[in-house]
C-alpha cells in the first residue's frame, strides 16, 4: 500500500529533481521555448515543498491536491496549469483514503493525464508532456521501473517530432531535433515515483 509519507517522498523527490536538473531544462526550452522551463518548475515545487510543509496534509490525495494548487498559483508558464491540473486531477481521484493501492494510483494519474489532454488539446506524438506521461501510465501496471524506463523513452522519443502544441508549435519543422522539455520534466517526475517507492 502506498500512504501519505509515499506521497511525500514523490513530491520532494521530484523537487530535488527539478532543482538538479533546472539548467538542463532551461537550456532544452532555449531552441523550441523562452527558456525558462526550469525556472518555473523550480519556482513551483520549491511552493510545492514549502506547503506541504506548513500544511501537512494527511493523506495521499491531499498531498497532491495542495502540490497541484501550488503549481497552478506559481508557475506563470503554460507547465503549471498543465502540471498543476495532472497532480490536482490525480489527487482528486485517490479521494480521502490514508493508503492506496499502485492499481488505484495507476487508475487516478490516469484520471489526471487525461485531464491534462483535454485542458491543453494535446495527443500522444504532439511533442509535449503527454509523450512521457501516457507511456508511463500505460507501463505503470507492471512496476515503477517500467514506467520511469517508459517516460524516459517517451521523452528521448519527441526529439524527431515536430511540435503541434504549446509555444514550440510556432516555430514548425524548425521544431524537428530537439528534445521537448515538458517531457523531459515528466520523465523526472515519474523517475521520481521510483525513488519514493525505493526508499
Ligand atoms: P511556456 O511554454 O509557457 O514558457 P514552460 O516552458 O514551463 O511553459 O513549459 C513548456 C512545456 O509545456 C512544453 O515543453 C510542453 O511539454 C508543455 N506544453 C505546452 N503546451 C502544452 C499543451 N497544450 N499540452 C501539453 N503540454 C504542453
Ligand atoms: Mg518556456
Ligand atoms: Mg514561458
Amino acid at each position: 500500500m502506498l500512504d501519505a509519507d509515499f506521497f511525500r517522498r514523490w513530491m520532494t523527490a521530484t523537487a530535488a529533481a527539478v532543482d538538479r536538473e533546472a539548467e538542463r531544462l532551461t537550456a532544452l526550452d532555449s531552441p523550441i521555448g523562452d527558456a525558462d522551463h526550469g525556472s518555473n518548475l523550480q519556482r513551483g515545487f520549491t511552493a510545492v515543498v514549502a506547503a506541504l510543509a506548513k500544511e501537512s496534509p494527511e493523506t495521499p490525495g491531499a498531498i497532491l491536491v495542495l502540490s497541484g494548487r501550488q503549481l497552478i498559483s506559481t508557475v506563470g508558464g503554460a507547465s503549471g496549469p498543465l502540471y498543476g491540473t495532472l497532480l490536482r486531477r490525480t489527487g482528486k481521484a485517490l479521494g480521502d483514503a490514508d493508503e492506496v493501492t499502485e492499481e488505484q494510483l495507476t487508475d487516478a494519474l490516469r484520471t489526471g493525464v487525461d485531464a491534462v489532454m483535454t485542458l491543453g488539446g494535446a495527443a500522444p506524438g504532439d511533442k509535449t508532456m503527454i509523450d512521457a506521461l501516457v507511456p508511463a501510465v500505460d507501463a505503470l501496471g507492471d512496476s515503477f521501473a517500467a514506467a520511469r524506463a517508459a517516460a524516459e523513452q517517451g521523452a528521448l522519443a519527441t526529439t524527431p517530432l515536430q511540435a503541434r502544441k504549446g509555444r514550440a508549435s510556432y516555430l514548425g519543422e524548425r521544431s524537428i531535433g530537439h528534445q521537448d522539455p515538458g517531457a523531459t520534466s515528466s520523465a523526472l517526475l515519474i523517475a521520481a515515483l521510483d525513488e519514493a517507492a525505493a526508499a
